[in-house]
């Protein structure tokens, strides 16, 4: 993997409307952009829709008018695929960068087709999440393009699917795109805070945050008339306020230049080392108690789970730690992971010693 857009002024910005719908709407855009900061205008041409009925997208004919509006303002242009025809018409037509959607990262059968129709071909690709939250299949889909001798190739955060009811349109959970970050450092990997928010009014607060976790980029939807646009209204933005949002965003050095700062950021990296290697020995220590009570259990045949105790466990460790100024949530989950690694050691014992335990006693 590599690093291509790192020559490039940081961060990568693609931005532009959810969908090219007339030619209007795509010149009048594209003249209220600031176009000197974009380095790819994004537009789609064939729209996925959850449902039928939904618009579609003006398919191949729409490439006419982002023609037309490049010969006032020329710019590179970046359009969704999700079949090899619309492959093939995509580069006929001069789209010099290719996205994988969200639902088509979900199904290798479709990646594969796509992978083998770019094979040889000199053309940017980024790859969408896929709409559930699943690292190997992202990273799959990743490999097939790489396989397929695609270099410039780059991941796209648009966030996830979820049944829980939640402030976002798509929650970012941002440790599935760390992750893909830690596994391929030099890929670029940008953040779409319009997919991920779904609300005009989230974007900057998104955007800054994948800035803040050192992204490379970030992909804004923008429309000239946001409230009529025909697909993704609610999350568009004009191009005035996305102006405004990129002239409002910080960005941070990713590595600390000033020696002082590198010394008292080694210092604090030494506590925090030693913070850890605290937190170890009192798992351990837990972990040691966990296998005398798995010791005493079996001896007394009683079964690993114990209801009351579990549910004192979780009541009591969220309080406590909201005292020390912890987030509850994080400290449920946390014991979560502890509790499941107990039972697991529990049964361990129960399992290799020679008594057989009947769990309803
Ligand atoms: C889009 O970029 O307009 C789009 C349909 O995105 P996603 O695949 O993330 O839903
Ligand atoms: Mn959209």
């Amino acid at each position: 993997m590599e690093n291509w857009v790192s020559g490039y002024e940081k961060p990568l910005i693609i931005a532009g409307p959810c969908s090219v719908e007339s030619q209007k709407q795509f010149s009048e855009t594209i003249e209220r952009l600031p176009i000197q900061e974009i380095h790819y205008v994004r537009g789609g041409i064939w729209k996925p829709r959850t449902r039928p009925g939904n618009f579609e997208g003006h398919g191949a004919k729409a490439f006419e008018w982002v023609k037309t509006t490049q010969k006032n303002e020329p710019f590179r242009f970046a359009t969704e695929v999700a079949t090899p025809e619309h492959i093939a018409q995509a580069l006929d037509h001069g789209a010099e960068l290719l996205w994988i959607g969200a639902r088509t990262t979900v199904n290798p059968f479709h990646v594969q087709q796509l992978a083998d129709a770019l094979r040889g071909k000199d053309v940017a690709v980024f790859i969408k999440n896929p709409v559930n939250p699943d690292l190997s299949l992202w990273k799959g889909a990743i490999e097939r393009f790489a396989d397929a001798g695609i270099t410039r190739l780059g991941a796209i955060h648009r966030g996830f699917h979820s049944h829980q009811p939640s402030r976002y349109r798509n929650p970012p959970i941002w440790q599935i795109p760390l992750e893909l970050k830690s596994h391929w450092p030099d890929l670029p990997l940008i953040c779409d805070p319009s997919h991920i928010g779904g609300d005009a009014g989230m974007i900057e607060e998104i955007a800054q945050r994948a800035l803040d976790l050192d992204y490379d980029g970030l992909m804004i939807e923008s429309h000239c008339q946001p409230e009529k646009a025909l697909s993704d209204a609610k999350q568009q933005v004009t191009p005035e306020r996305l102006r405004e949002i990129l002239s409002g965003l910080e960005l941070r050095a990713s590595t600390f230049s000033d020696v002082l700062l590198n010394d008292e950021l080694a210092q604090i990296r030494q506590q925090i080392d030693q913070a850890d290697k605290d937190i170890l020995d009192a798992i351990a220590t837990r972990m040691d108690l966990v296998k005398r009570i798995g010791d005493y259990k079996k001896d007394n045949n009683v079964a690993i789970f114990q209801i009351s105790r579990w549910k004192e466990v979780f009541r009591s460790r969220p309080d406590w730690g909201q005292e020390l100024g912890l987030d509850p949530e994080f400290i449920m989950e946390l014991y979560r992971q502890i509790h499941q690694q107990s039972v697991k050691k529990q049964t361990a014992i129960f399992n290799t010693q020679d008594k057989q335990v009947d769990s309803g006693t």
